[in-house]
Parts: structure tokens; sequence; C-alpha cells
């Protein structure tokens, strides 16, 4: 380091490697002045001046499905658009009033402009909003700087997404074996069941006025757990959801019952969505009670948005084994693993839900490669048969073994098949334009004009 050569050759190479940036790859992205021509031996880039894109619009389309796909196009002056979804079974409504709140702005400055409307974001599908804006403000950027959606929050951990798949029940604990046996054969390594307390109602005594199991009610569902773990085998990952109405008491009560069966988790013991009794963020004490009380693992979190707004306490009180979020609920790419890496700060993994379209799914695939301490992620339409038929630019099908390959094209790596969704539209049209959302129709804060006050005589006045 003494002599003085390496310098002299460092900053030679350096030049050299300046030069070569700006022949290369760097200079894809300079922006260039209005009608300059791209000499032919250089790539050519659709979007060369990422410093004046502007978001334009935000349109919709709704697909009919096992639940409702809303579908958003964030439209840009430079052609380049993104694909976003807000939640499952969600309206896209939720993304489309935060469309005056965005238009006018550059969509490459995607934490500055979610920043702007977290305050429109809330639990369950009222997270759908600033979630679709998440993907699609990654979709753009991707495409803009030629890199593949999980580039831009993070590094990838792995190249292919683990899938769980949910199977429809039956009362048959022998043919809905069948069915999981069935998943194993077409190469899924991880499953989940619905272990609803209807399974054993029709059988007397089994079900309390409450809807709650018995402890009549409570082995007829341990049999049934146990047949379906000796078609499948104990020593695959088998999760279990959908008990009823339970409270505190009775989750510990099925929780202790499961424990043989060494679930994969225990999902949402506490009902969803119930702000009273069920997964509210407040509600974390009675999760750790739960949690505590048993070693069945419990986990939750679908139906909550954001690190203060949803997990941070479960999190930081120990109160969960697992979480759970959606990303089309939790707040997409950016958030979600923001609440995953804080997870893995206090040892707690990520299990992804999700049940929307392969847009949607790929957002989730993208977010999923970046986080540390990742399960497996949710697909809810495997017995779907046209489900991949909706997107283009992935290989099919969309899971190949029970995984989903990490895309490394840019953006989200998925493109709509016009024909395929339109054969599935709830509502007829075709990202129609959407001048009702032009104007803020709900907002956080607004001054209308003068209001009536007093002037400096202490006269009333309007004007000012
Ligand atoms: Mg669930």
């Amino acid at each position: 380091m003494s002599s003085s050569k390496p310098v002299i050759s460092r900053r030679r190479m350096f030049e050299r490697m300046a030069g070569a940036a700006a022949l290369g790859s760097a200079f894809r992205f300079v922006e260039q002045p209005a009608g300059a021509q791209q000499p032919a031996d250089r790539p050519v880039n659709r979007y060369s001046a990422p410093s004046r894109l502007q978001i334009t619009d935000m349109r919709a389309i709704r697909i009919a499905s096992n639940y409702d796909y809303p579908i958003i196009r964030i439209d840009t002056n430079q052609g380049v658009y993104g694909l976003g979804e807000a939640r499952d079974a969600g309206n896209e409504g939720m993304a489309l009033i935060l469309k005056p709140h965005i238009v006018g702005k550059n969509p490459l400055n995607i934490a500055e402009i979610l920043d702007s409307v977290r305050n429109f974001a809330n639990q369950r599908r009222m997270g759908g909003g600033y979630s679709a804006l998440d993907i699609a403000l990654h979709d753009i950027s991707g495409k803009v700087y030629g890199v593949p959606a999980y580039r831009l929050v993070g590094s990838k951990y792995r190249d292919r997404i683990r899938i769980y798949c949910d199977t429809t029940e039956t009362a048959d604990p022998k043919l809905f074996a069948e069915r999981l046996v069935l998943r194993k054969k077409n190469g899924f390594t991880f499953f989940k069941m619905d272990l609803g307390t209807d399974l054993v109602a029709r059988q007397p005594g089994a079900v309390n006025t409450r809807g709650v199991a018995t402890e009549k009610g409570l082995k007829l569902l341990c049999e049934y757990l146990a047949t379906v773990r000796d078609g499948i085998g104990y020593d695959v990952p088998l999760a279990a959801d959908h008990f009823g109405p339970l409270n505190v008491n009775d989750s510990i009560r099925y929780a202790r019952a499961f424990e043989p069966y060494e679930l994969a988790w225990m999902e949402d013991p506490l009902q969803v969505g119930t702000l009273s009794t069920g997964d509210a963020p407040k509600n974390w004490r009675f999760y750790k009670e739960i949690k505590e009380a048993t070693t069945t693992v419990i986990n939750t979190g679908e139906s909550l948005f954001g690190l203060e707004e949803g997990f941070r306490p479960l999190i930081e009180n120990l109160a969960v084994d697992m979480i759970h979020p959606d990303p089309l609920t939790a707040g997409a790419l950016i958030e979600t693993k923001r609440i995953a890496d804080f997870a893995s700060m206090y040892g707690i993994p990520t299990a992804v839900h999700f049940a929307g379209s392969p847009v949607g799914c790929m957002a989730g695939v993208h977010m999923a490669a970046t986080i540390k301490d990742f399960v497996a992620m949710e697909n809810h339409a495997v017995d779907i048969p046209w489900w991949g038929d909706l997107v283009t630019g992935v290989p099919k099908p969309i899971i190949q073994n029970g995984y989903i390959p990490v895309p490394e094209t840019p953006g989200l790596g998925v493109e709509l098949n016009e024909e395929a969704c339109k054969a599935h539209l709830r509502i007829q049209g075709w990202f129609e334009p959407t001048p009702q959302f032009d104007k803020p129709i709900v907002d956080e804060y607004r001054i209308g004009g003068p209001y009536p006050h007093l002037d400096d005589n202490g006269k009333p006045v309007v004007s000012r």
C-alpha cells in the first residue's frame, strides 16, 4: 500500500470502469434528451427517463374465482405500468380511493408514496388498497430498473418458494386423507386441513350451545385428525385451521388435545376479524396465554395490517410461535418483509397466507424469497384449472412439485392473459376509466375554504 504504483493503476482501473459503465448497462438508465437516438449496439431502455416518470391513472378489474380477485393497474406517462392486487374477497375500491393521492407522483419513490397513504390502511380487507399499491409500484420499478421485484426489497434467500395448499373439507376423514395423499403424489410437501368443529356437529352431544366441541366432540375431532395423520404420515408438516368460535380456554383445550398429532401449526384459534375476542392486535395477551399453555404451534396474522398497526405486540411479547401474514392485507412487499424481519429478531418464523390470483401470488413469491425465517406460503386455488392461465410470463404450471420458482424477469414477472381473465370477470369491462375516483372521496384533512370567524374588531366574517 506504500508504493505509488498501485494508486495509479487503481485510478486507471476506475477510469476503465467508468468508461465501461458509460457504454454498458448503467447507460440504460441515464436520462436522455427528448428525441435522442439510442445507438444500435446498446440495449434499448424503453423507460429512459425515470426521473420524469409520473403516475397518470389507476384502474381495476375483478376476477370471479374461489374468492374475488381485485386486480389494479397503475399507468404512467411513459407507457410502463404496474399490476397490483387487493386482498382476496376484497374490493378494488380500497385501492382506487388512493388514486387522487398518487397521480402525478413518481412511482419509483415507493416508500414515500406508501407513507403518504398509510393512514388509509387498516386490518382485514382494509389493508388491501395499500398492499395493491405497493405491489404495482414494485412492478413498475422492477420494469424500469430491469430487475425482479424481490431485488428492490432485499436479496434472495431461496430460488423457489415452498407452497402449502388448502384441501376441500369433508366429514369423512378417510376421504380427506385420500385427498391429501393425492396432493402428496402431485409433489406437495406441506399440507393444511380445516379441522372445523362442524365436522363432528352431527354427533349427539359433540358440540355445546356455543358451537364449541365438548370433551366428546374433541375426542371425535382427534379421531378425525388421527385418521388423516395415519393416511398422510406423521413425518410431513400438517397445519390445521377453522376451529369455530373458540375463546381462550376453548383454544387451550383444543391445542392440548392436538399435541400428539404435532401440527405444523394451529391457525387462528381465536377467530379472524373478531375485534372483541379474535385476532385483533390488542388481544395479544389472549394469544400469549394460549401459546404458553400448549406445545402445539400457535400462529395468527392473516387479517393484520402493518408492523406497528398489527403485528408488533404479538411479536415483541412472544405471544405466538409463528406469524402468518397475508401479503395482500399486511402491506405487500416492503411491509411484510419488514414484519418478517422484525419477527426474526425475536426468533419467530413466518408462514405466508395467500388466496388470490397469480398476480398477488407472484408478489408473495418475491417477498417470500427475501425473508430469512420462512416456513411456507399458501395457495388456495390448486383445484381451479384455469388459475394459472390468468397470467403469462412465468413457467406453467405455476406450482411445480409443490414449489414456485422465483422469477428473474423485471418487476413481478407476470402480465395478464386478457382472454383468460375476460372469461372470468365479476364485473364486465377491461380496466375501464375511473373518473369517480379522480378527486379524493375520503381524506385526512382538507381545508374547504374560508370559515366563519371573528375579525380584529370582533365582527363575524367569512372571508379573510
Ligand atoms: Mg386461516
